[in-house]
């Protein structure tokens, strides 16, 4: 029987961090397809986007009101001869070859501004009688007009690949008169729950037994990053039947273990990988929850041991295998991104572990504040849920005031 991977590298948040955008920057997704417009909505970008023409494609005046010369406004109130109405969608015959000193077109949302105004001065700043319209108010040169190619030009490439496709990107897509885009290939991902006490969660649990809820937290949280899940099930607690779905999991282009990474007798996941000649990058983070995570590779693919502790597991899930699962999407690399708000109350903790805690972000502008999610430990499920972030404590911090400002993991 092969020993346990030596030494253990236990790692500080960072490092660890690190370790995995190190492996993730070296994987390059190959297989593209293409898909209709709305079935790309979350799907990464394989090929760029570019502008097939210039945006806006004319002069485009972006409020009802009147084009005009600005400086026939230096004196108020002014009052111009009105020479003509431009709606959106006039063709350029319909629009008046030139605003002279003096005059204004009436012009809509939309429209494409004539040639010699420069501005477009809002209606509610205008009174019309006949063919005379009186302004009241200023404008400085270029108010309300968007100039032809000011958002891009023509061929520009407006996304790179890698992006991954929200609802800003579909409306860009579609700008461009895209109908089908070329993404890559959704990874898929083998979840493996394993321990002799869990139990699927159509079957009534003995007194003595816990439903699998890893297996869905994984596979929603993999589904969120873009990728598909592959559930394998619960493996005993015991090297062969472990052993023959870990197998299996090689098959998919990641695994994630959940359970079976800590101290005990039957934690016996590092020991079969082991056994399967992996490699182990590190195998434990100085972080709370989710201390013994485990990340490797074994016959060319990456895998990751998740501590079965349903924190631990979501939340090793965000820091360490979301990314490598993002590059194995084709995604971009994103740094890990904080915000900062107040804390509402007082927290006391130990030094010399990264925490990331289940937190609620309440309030609204500046009364944003921040407070624990009252958990009782890392199988605290119902916390979890009721929670909307994390707040980081750094590992050097023993007590953190009301008030101080904290960072904090967005889920
Ligand atoms: P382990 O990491 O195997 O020592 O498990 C740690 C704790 O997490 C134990 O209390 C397990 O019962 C619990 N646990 C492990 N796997 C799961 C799972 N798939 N679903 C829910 N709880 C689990
Ligand atoms: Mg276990």
């Amino acid at each position: 029987m092969a020993a346990l991977p030596q030494p253990p590298t236990i790692l500080s948040f960072e490092e660890a961090r690190h370790v995995v955008e190190g492996q993730a920057a070296q994987v390059r997704p190959r297989t593209k397809e293409k898909v209709d417009l709305l079935a790309s909505l979350g799907r990464v970008l394989a090929e760029p986007i570019a502008a097939d023409r210039d945006f806006p494609p004319f002069r485009r005046a972006m409020r009802d009101g009147y084009a005009l010369r600005a400086a026939d406004l230096a004196s108020l109130p002014a009052t111009l001869d009105v020479i003509g109405e431009i709606k959106a969608g006039a063709p350029p015959e319909a629009v008046p070859r030139e605003v002279g000193a003096g005059q204004a077109a009436a012009i809509m949302t939309g429209a494409p501004a004539p040639n010699g105004a420069d501005a477009v001065v809002m209606v509610e700043y205008t009174s019309l009688s006949g063919k005379r319209v009186t302004v009241t108010r200023s404008v400085a040169r270029g108010d309300n007009i968007v100039e032809a190619g000011s958002e891009a030009r023509k061929g520009q490439f407006l996304l790179h690949h890698g992006t991954r496709m929200d609802y800003g990107a579909i409306a860009l897509a579609a700008s461009v008169g895209l109908q089908s885009i070329s993404v890559f290939r959704r990874p898929e991902v083998a979840i493996l729950s394993t321990g002799d006490e869990i139990v699927e969660i159509g079957e009534r649990p003995g007194p003595h037994q816990i439903r699998n809820s890893n297996s869905y937290s994984l596979a929603a949280q993999v589904q969120q990053a873009g990728s598909v899940p592959k559930m394998l099930g619960i493996a005993r607690d015991e090297a062969d039947h472990l052993r023959g779905l870990i197998e299996q999991g090689m098959e998919h282009d990641l695994l994630l273990l959940t359970g079976g990474v800590s101290m005990g007798r039957y934690d016996l996941v590092e020991q079969v990988l082991a056994e399967l000649s992996a490699e182990f990058f590190f195998t434990g983070a100085q972080i709370q929850p989710g201390r013994p995570v485990v990340f490797g590779r074994v016959r060319e693919r990456y895998f990751f041991g998740l501590p079965g502790n349903p924190i631990s597991t979501m939340v090793t899930f965000e820091l360490f295998a979301r990314p490598m699962l993002e590059a194995l999407a084709g995604m971009a690399a994103r740094e890990l991104c904080f915000v900062h708000a107040r804390l509402k109350s007082e927290i006391k903790t130990k030094t010399g572990l990264t925490r990331f805690l289940p937190a609620l972000l309440s309030g609204e502008f500046e009364e944003t504040e921040v407070e624990l999610a009252g958990w009782h430990g890392s199988g605290d499920v119902a916390a979890m849920a009721r929670s909307n972030c994390y707040l980081v404590i750094p590992p050097d911090r023993e007590k953190i005031a009301a008030g101080e400002w904290v960072a904090i993991l967005m889920r």
